[in-house]
């Protein structure tokens, strides 16, 4: 995705309005973004570089860290970032480069993007997550399986730590 900025390259403080869309893949993460992302956002000429600032539309298809359903999410990520044509600020810097008229947003946009995604999605935040013995999803109800503190160590230690006062009343 390329916004020319040529009519603003010489005006600072001239700005460019664009929208466009672009693919994104993700590959190896688990990710699954449908169909195009669509991008709205103005550049703007602050004289040291070219401000972009966007806002980037997604949806995105990925397991549940926790009990491995499904999940589609819409994420809307806002972008702020500069570039130049100046090559030895861009790369000692956190700047972008481009040259000539044109700014290629995709790199920019990609690494945004995946920024913004948690390494970890969960279908929600109490998600119960799957019962290590029979593998059922426990958001749909428990299992027959044993609860795991009914191991006699392990409530033995309960005790112990609730008498020391280290409280056992969480997320029951
Ligand atoms: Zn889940
Ligand atoms: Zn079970």
């Amino acid at each position: 995705m390329k916004v020319g900025i040529g009519s603003i390259r010489e005006i600072r403080g001239g700005a460019v309005s664009f929208e466009g869309s672009l693919a994104i893949d993700f590959g190896q993460l688990g990710i699954d973004v449908v169909g195009p992302v669509n991008v709205r956002g103005t550049v703007t000429n602050t004289g040291e570089g070219f401000l972009v600032q966007a806002s980037v539309d997604l949806e995105y298809r990925a397991d549940c860290a926790r009990c491995l359903e499904p999940i589609t999410r819409q994420e809307t990520v806002l972008i702020s970032e500069e570039f130049t044509s100046d090559r030895e600020s861009a790369d000692t810097g956190t700047l972008f480069y481009f040259s000539g008229d044109f700014i290629v947003l995709d790199e920019c946009i990609r690494e945004q993007v995946m920024l913004s995604i948690p390494m970890k999605i969960l279908c929600s935040d109490d998600c119960r997550g799957i019962c290590p013995e029979c593998g059922r999803n426990l958001n749909q109800g428990p299992c027959s399986c044993l609860p795991p503190n009914s191991n006699p160590q392990l409530s033995k230690l309960k005790t112990l730590l609730s008498t020391e006062g280290g409280g056992t009343n969480g997320k029951s």
